[in-house]
C-alpha cells in the first residue's frame, strides 16, 4: 500500500518546527517585536467588521496596491501574491514542472527549493557556494549550461549564511539564465539593498518578497514581482482566495503603518552589528558576516550539538545546522532578538563556550 505515495515523498521527513514553549525564540528569524498598543486597538476595531462569511477579494487588489507602493514594485511590472513565499516557490514550480527539467539554487541555501522542486518531481541541481559562501560564478555558469535550469533561486541574503551574494556575479547568472531568476529577498528589510529597481532590464527575472521577516511571519504573504508575460502564468496556478481575508485586511491596515516596521528593523540591523561584534570577540568562533537578521558561526573547537544542547537547556532556541553537513558542519545559525534576548544569548553561551 505505502508504493501508493512516491517514492521521493516517502524518503522525506516532515518540514520540523520545535515547539518552543516557553524558551527565548532566536531560531527562525522572526522579528521579536510587537506593535505599538494603539496600532493594535485600531486593528481590533476594524477586525470587528471583517465578512467572515464571504470569500475574500480573489485578486487582493487593495493589499496588493499597498504592497506595490510599500515594496517600490516599477511601474509596469507585475504582481501575484502568496500565501507566504513559500506559495509562491511552488507556484513556480508546477507552472514549469515537467520530467527532466530543473530547479537549480546555490548550496547552502533555502531548503523549500529543493523540497518543492521534489514534490512538482522536478530534478534539483545544488551548485555548492566558495568556502566564504560567496557565489561560485564558474561553478554556477557552468551547471547552467549543463543542465539549462527552468528556475534559478537566488535568496538575497542567503539563508542560512546570512551574506549578501554579488550582484555582478548575480547579473551574470541572470544573462547567462535560458530560465528565470527568482531573486528571493525574504531578508529586504535587514539588506537595505535590491534587484526590484531592476526589473524590467532583463526579461527573465523576478524578485520575490514576503512580510514573514519583517514582523508579520504569522500572516503568511508573500508577493513575487516581475514581467506581466510570467505572472499571468503563474496567476492560473494560483489557487483562487489564497490570500484570506484576516491576512488582507491587517495587511492593508498595518502597512499604513510601514515607518513602525521600519523602525522596528533598524534596531534588528544595530542589534545585529552589535551581537556581530560580541560573538566575534568569543575565541572559539567563526562569526560570518550577516547582512540579514540573522547570524552564523562556526564552532573552532567543540561540537555545536553540545553547545545548541546547553543552549537549549539555558531555555534559547536556535538552529542547529551541523545536522545539515557538509559546509554547516559545526555551524549554528542564530536570529537576532530583542536587546534583552541578545544579551541572554550572550550571558549563556560565554558560560557555555568557557565551561566546554
Ligand atoms: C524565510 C524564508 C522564506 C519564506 O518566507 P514565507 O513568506 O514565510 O513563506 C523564503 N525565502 C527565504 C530565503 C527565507 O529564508
Amino acid at each position: 500500500m505505502s508504493e501508493l505515495i512516491r517514492a521521493e515523498i516517502r524518503a522525506l521527513s516532515a518540514y520540523h518546527v520545535p515547539d518552543p514553549g516557553e524558551m527565548i525564540k532566536l531560531d527562525a528569524m522572526e522579528n521579536p517585536f510587537h506593535l505599538p498598543d494603539g496600532l493594535i486597538r485600531q486593528w481590533q476595531d476594524l477586525m470587528r467588521d471583517v465578512p467572515l462569511n464571504r470569500y475574500p477579494d480573489p485578486s487582493a487588489r487593495e493589499l496588493t496596491r499597498r504592497l506595490r507602493e510599500v515594496m517600490d514594485v516599477p511601474e509596469g511590472q507585475a504582481v501575484i501574491l502568496g500565501n507566504g513565499s513559500d506559495e509562491l516557490i511552488q507556484i513556480m514550480a508546477m507552472s514549469v514542472a515537467e520530467k527532466g527539467r530543473v530547479i537549480m539554487a546555490p548550496e547552502p541555501g533555502f531548503v523549500m527549493y529543493k523540497m518543492i522542486a521534489t514534490f512538482v518531481a522536478m530534478d534539483y541541481v545544488g551548485v555548492p557556494l566558495n568556502t566564504d559562501f560567496s557565489l561560485d560564478l564558474e561553478a554556477m555558469l557552468a551547471a547552467i549550461k549543463r543542465h539549462q535550469p527552468a528556475l534559478i533561486f537566488l535568496a538575497y541574503p542567503n539563508n542560512p549564511t546570512a551574506n549578501l551574494f554579488d550582484e555582478a556575479a548575480i547579473v551574470e547568472i541572470i544573462k547567462a539564465s535560458p530560465g528565470l531568476v527568482v531573486i528571493d529577498e525574504a531578508y529586504h528589510p535587514f539588506a537595505c539593498t535590491s534587484f526590484m529597481g531592476r526589473l524590467g532590464e532583463f526579461d527573465n527575472l523576478l524578485v520575490m518578497r514576503t512580510v514573514s521577516k519583517m514582523g508579520l511571519a504569522g500572516l503568511r504573504l508573500g508577493l513575487l514581482a516581475g514581467p506581466e508575460k510570467w505572472l499571468a502564468e503563474f496567476d492560473k496556478v494560483r489557487l483562487p482566495y489564497n490570500i484570506n481575508v484576516l491576512t488582507q485586511m491587517t495587511a492593508s491596515f498595518v502597512l499604513q503603518h510601514a515607518d513602525v516596521f521600519e523602525q522596528q528593523a533598524k534596531t534588528i540591523r544595530q542589534q545585529r552589528e552589535w551581537l556581530l561584534t560580541e560573538l566575534a570577540a568569543f575565541d572559539g568562533l567563526e562569526v560570518f558576516p550577516s547582512r540579514a537578521n540573522f547570524i552564523l558561526v562556526r564552532l573552532k573547537v567543540g561540537d555545536a550539538n553540545a553547545v545548541f544542547a546547553a543552549l537549549k537547556d539555558a531555555g534559547i532556541l536556535i538552529k542547529n545546522l551541523h545536522p545539515s553537513g557538509g559546509m554547516l558542519e559545526q555551524c549554528l545559525r542564530i536570529t537576532v532578538g530583542t536587546p534583552e534576548e541578545n544579551q541572554a544569548l550572550l550571558v549563556s553561551l560565554n558560560k557555555i563556550l568557557l565551561a566546554g
